[in-house]
């Protein structure tokens, strides 16, 4: 942090003096006002500084005396603190003679410009978050991070561009300068390219800087594929450090998934251009935090490098299908938490069971619904949801919880939106199907509700629960107030009994550590870091081993596990073969215990959803309305 020195400002008080202010001395001003032009920014690529970028930013002239620069502390749809403004150095303040001006940093995203009529410009290095991830350093989620490297460039803008404290309404000129020849992609509309020598700098035209922290862009050493799928231009860009993925290899996955969301939103107005960007990451000094950040025109999505292109094809899926669905919410439904966001002190939503949960219940419904994917797929991934959701707080207010979600004890029941939030929609999707008769939905609501509010207009936050039961039915009322609102934990069964289903045990072949994609054998103990092996039930290859449930995993086939390295050893179990050797040392009652055999065919007794035999006639026509005739077995 920089202080201002007494004799420091005297100079700049000097400076301020002969400075012109008024309008009609603006004829020999070297600049227009703040108000009269965009705020003119670059980035150069082909000069990275000790794994630093440079970027300058030119407002124009300053009426006031003091203003504050800042990078964002939170970005939108992240849910948690980023602290961008840490990962910037060297942070220098010129005035209109040149010189040096005196800066304070007066809070980890905040530099204070004092004397501000005579700020020309300012520059800073910004380090990237990849790096570091899985330091002791807290780091964005990937997603919303950076990298700089030779090879590829994620530009979350927000990470590099920052913004004039009550100034976030200015627009914004970026230039991008990167070696001739670098693929590349950004949905910000382009204003001009140059081509200098072995460089080419484009410029990209941001209307406010929402539209800077909306709008990633991905320079490097990408594969890409251009195409049309349900009337949207898609844009997908895929850095693989292995060159092992390429974009066309997922081509016809993602054509498929897009086409079919289309079909499911219908005709509910979404975007013309959609951009993908996909980043494997090596996870060695690389992203640790996989999974995506939705914009209004694009997704950055994060994923291990090491995966199969099988596990890669149902991530996409399920991962870009979540982030394409962010467009109904809540980039156009939402409160005025989420319109007027503060980058730098936010009030957050009571609505995250909306925002993320019915997100997440649209992007595994639309696949059977749309015949991608088989019923008992589905109901499977029902099922694994309210396996996970057991393990988190299920007396915990959604509402309360989405309120104060960056604190404790919400923060750590955050995933609950995906699992128990996915439910939560669930349940009123039956409801309204059931009320209806079939002609209305969860989707059939967002459509009335965005037609009402939009992405110009917010909801009023504390208002849009009463809202949405008085547009739908009491029983939509009830359950908000009793299971969203309120602290009562769902009983699945009765909803699953409306469509005749109901939940049994059932022996199911699983993998060593894992019952199926996301649902592990093994939990964290968040406060010691150990791995251990969940109460819940082991497998038939743990139990022969000689596990017991509470064991602590100390290493795997040599290799001492922790909580940074458990994904990349754990993850490769989904590729061995029974005939494979498997050796653990645990830790139980505080003694080492070593236990060894081979992989086998694991299976446990796990809960399933069965359509029941004697189901009326009734709770079929229910459950065909539900699950979409695309996949009806009349
Ligand atoms: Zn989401």
């Amino acid at each position: 942090m920089k202080r201002l020195s007494i004799l420091g400002l005297f100079v700049v008080v000097a400076l301020a003096a002969c400075s012109p202010k008024t309008g009609d001395m603006l004829g020999d001003a070297p600049e227009p006002a703040f108000d009269q032009k965009p705020i003119e920014t670059a980035i150069d690529l082909t000069n990275v500084n000790e794994d630093r970028l440079l970027v300058q930013l030119d407002p124009g002239m300053f009426s006031q005396d003091t203003v504050l620069f800042r990078l964002p502390r939170v970005v939108q749809g992240t849910y948690a603190i980023s602290d961008f403004g840490t990962f910037a150095e060297g942070f220098k303040a010129y005035s209109y003679t040149g010189a040096e001006m005196n800066v304070a940093k007066t809070d980890s995203n905040t530099w204070t410009i004092p004397n501000a009529q005579n700020l020309d410009r300012i520059e800073y290095y910004v380090n990237d978050t990849f790096d570091i991830e899985g330091t002791d350093k807290a780091t964005p989620f990937s997603p919303s991070g950076t990298n700089i490297s030779d090879d590829v460039f994620v530009l979350n803008l927000h990470g590099f561009v920052g913004y004039f404290e009550g100034r976030e309404d200015r627009s914004y000129q970026i230039d991008v300068t990167s070696p001739l020849g670098m693929n590349y992609s950004s949905a910000l509309a382009q204003l001009s390219a140059d081509t200098t020598g072995q460089s080419v700098s484009i410029t990209y035209q941001a209307d406010r800087y929402f539209d800077v922290t909306d709008n990633p862009m991905m320079y490097g050493n990408l594969t890409q594929e251009r195409f049309e799928a349900g009337g949207i231009e898609i844009v997908f860009s895929v850095y693989s450090p292995s060159g092992n993925h390429t974009a066309s290899q997922y081509r016809d996955v993602v054509y498929e998934m897009m086409q079919a969301q289309s079909e499911y939103i219908g005709e509910l107005a979404t975007t013309d251009r959609y951009d993908i960007f996909l980043y494997l990451s090596t996870q060695q000094q690389d992203a640790q935090g996989f999974g995506a950040l939705e914009h209004q025109t694009s997704t950055v999505m994060t994923y291990p490098d090491v995966v199969n292109q099988a596990m890669l094809s149902e991530a996409l899926v399920d991962v870009v299908a979540h982030e394409f669905f962010h467009i109904i919410t809540p980039l156009s439904v939402h409160s005025e938490d989420v319109h007027y966001f503060d980058y730098n002190d936010p009030t957050f939503s009571k609505h995250l069971w909306m925002y993320e949960g019915l997100t997440e219940y649209f992007a595994s419904h639309f696949q059977v619904y749309e015949g991608l994917q088989d019923r008992q797929a589905f109901y499977d991934k029902m099922v694994g949801k309210i396996q996970t959701a057991a393990g988190l707080d299920d007396e915990m207010s959604f509402t309360v919880m989405s309120e104060n979600v960056i604190d404790e004890p919400y923060a750590s029941n955050y995933y609950n939106v995906y699992m128990k939030g996915a439910l939560i929609n669930m349940c009123l999707d039956i409801i309204m199907r059931e009320q209806s008769e079939g002609q209305r939905s969860m989707m059939s609501l967002m459509h009335e509700l965005s037609e009402k509010y939009g992405k110009d207009k917010p909801f009023e936050d504390d208002a849009i629960m009463d809202e949405i039961t008085a547009m739908t039915y009491p029983e939509i009322g009830d359950f908000l107030q009793t299971h969203v609102a309120g602290t009562t934990p769902i009983d699945y069964q009765v909803y699953f009994n409306k469509v005749g289903l109901s939940m049994e045990e059932v022996e199911t072949p699983v993998t060593v550590f894992f019952r199926d994609q996301q649902t592990p054998f093994i939990n964290v103990n968040q406060e010691t870091g150990e791995l251990y092996f969940m109460d819940s039930g082991l497998n038939t290859t743990l139990i022969e081993l000689g596990v017991e449930p509470g064991d602590i995993i100390k290493s795997v086939n040599g290799t001492e596990l922790s909580i940074r390295n458990a994904q990349a050893i754990l993850a490769p179990s989904f590729q061995w073969t029974p005939d494979m050797d498997l050796s653990m040392t645990l830790i139980r009652d505080g003694e080492e215990v070593e236990v060894s055999g081979k992989v086998g065919e694991p299976k446990a007794m796990s809960p399933k959803l069965i359509e029941m035999e004697d189901a009326t006639e009734e709770q079929i026509q229910l459950r065909n309305w539900w699950l979409g005739e695309n996949t009806s077995e009349q």
